[in-house]
Parts: C-alpha cells; sequence; structure tokens
C-alpha cells in the first residue's frame, strides 16, 4: 500500500527543522510496510481534497505567511473540504496560525488565515514565548514535549479543543493553559523540535489515521 502526503507550501513553510517531521511520518509508515510519496503543494497549485492521505503544515516567518496569505485562499474550500471529509492534517505554528481566522504578525499587520478551525491569533510587543514546552493530551493521557518560539497569541474558539493543556511553558497564548488544537483529524501545536521526533505516539496515531483512510478510499475505488 501507498499513502500520499500533501506538504503545503513546503518551500515556503519550513521554520525550525519542521520539515523532520516528514521523516517521522515516513519511518513510521514504512514500520507498517506502507510507501510514501510526498508532494510539496506551493503558490498557485490547486489542492485536490481527494488526492491526499495525510496533509502537512510546517510553520513559518511572518513574512512567509503574509505570501501565503495571498495564495492560500484560494485552497481554501478544498482544504475544508478535505478537513470535513476527516482528512489527516498536521499544522505547526506559522501552519496552524494560517487555518485559523487571522494572524496579527509581530509589527501589527493583519495577514488572513482561511478560518477552517474556529481560532485567531494576536501579536505581543516585544517578545516572543521561547523554550522548552510539555502538555498533557486530556484524551489519551498522552504527555508531549516540545520547543515553542513564537510571537503569535492563539486564541482557540468553543468546539476546538486543545491538543493538550501546559504543564511546562507557555503554550497557545500564555494565558488559558491550552496549547496547540485537535479538530476531527486535524492535529495542530506551536511544537518544534520537531512534534513528532519527540512524540513517538502521536506520530504513529497520525500515520495509523492516514492509513486507515487510505484503506477507506481503496475498499471504495
Ligand atoms: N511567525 C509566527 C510567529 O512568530 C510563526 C512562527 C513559526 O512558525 N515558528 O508567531
Amino acid at each position: 500500500m501507498k499513502i500520499k502526503i500533501g506538504h503545503l507550501y513546503g518551500n515556503l513553510m519550513n521554520t525550525y527543522g519542521d520539515n523532520g517531521n516528514l521523516l517521522m511520518l515516513q519511518y513510521y509508515a514504512r514500520e507498517k510496510g506502507v510507501t510514501v510519496e510526498t508532494e510539496i503543494i506551493s503558490l498557485e497549485q490547486p489542492f485536490d481534497p481527494n488526492e491526499y492521505d495525510l496533509v502537512f503544515f510546517g510553520g513559518g516567518q511572518d513574512y512567509e505567511q503574509y505570501i501565503v496569505s495571498l495564495d492560500i485562499k484560494e485552497k481554501a474550500e478544498q482544504i475544508k473540504q478535505y478537513i470535513e471529509q476527516d482528512g489527516v492534517l498536521l499544522a505547526i505554528c506559522g501552519g496552524f496560525q494560517m487555518l485559523g481566522h487571522y494572524y496579527v504578525d509581530a509589527t501589527g499587520k493583519r495577514i488572513e488565515g482561511i478560518g477552517v478551525l474556529d481560532h485567531y491569533t494576536l501579536n505581543q510587543e516585544n517578545n516572543r514565548f521561547i523554550g522548552n514546552i510539555t502538555i498533557k493530551n486530556e484524551e489519551t493521557g498522552e504527555t508531549y514535549h516540545g520547543f515553542e518560539n513564537h510571537n503569535g497569541r492563539t486564541f482557540l474558539g468553543e468546539g476546538v479543543k486543545p491538543l493538550g493543556i501546559v504543564q511546562e511553558g507557555k503554550g497557545n497564548n500564555n494565558e488559558d493553559q491550552t496549547e496547540g488544537a485537535h479538530y476531527k483529524n486535524v492535529f495542530c501545536s506551536y511544537f518544534h523540535g520537531p512534534l513528532l521526533v519527540r512524540n513517538q505516539h502521536l506520530a504513529e496515531r497520525i500515520v495509523e489515521l492516514a492509513i486507515a483512510n487510505r484503506q477507506k478510499k481503496n475498499l471504495i475505488a
């Protein structure tokens, strides 16, 4: 069996080694006897919601996020469709921010997100949340470790669960103890490090969800 990973804006959004998450996804897929094909979907390229078993959207700097914001609105409907049909998506930091309603960058400029998840991100003056972070996922009881480095302060809407509750570090906003977001099969986090290198259970779960979706599609085909 083969799964296909769509790497959203992989040539623009790739801070702090986030692409290492792809290596982990490939590693665990191979462990399960599954081969992986990865394709970058970037500016002016269409996003086909039926093409991918897993989508990865890494972190980025403000300038790249602005460039991405001009393009991603053309893909918003298709990304929403992918998510609502239980597509598996992992988004880190800037990628996480772009899936929400908007992001106010470090200079105060509002960068539009696509609002496929119900959150928004404000900035903070002359400060970044930088350092080790530990969270606990309330559903699985798992603890995740990582390193955060962001100016943005993200606030989740009512229907969106956090990926975990902050035990150490700042998390989404340093106010409500939330970190990241979890909606359907979408996992978002501020964790670099990269996230999946340090958190094997999550890496395996994400790969298993992608394989299960591929199996369902193969049955229908
Ligand atoms: N530019 C965003 C911020 O500073 C995201 C940073 C990142 O993706 N590492 O909040």
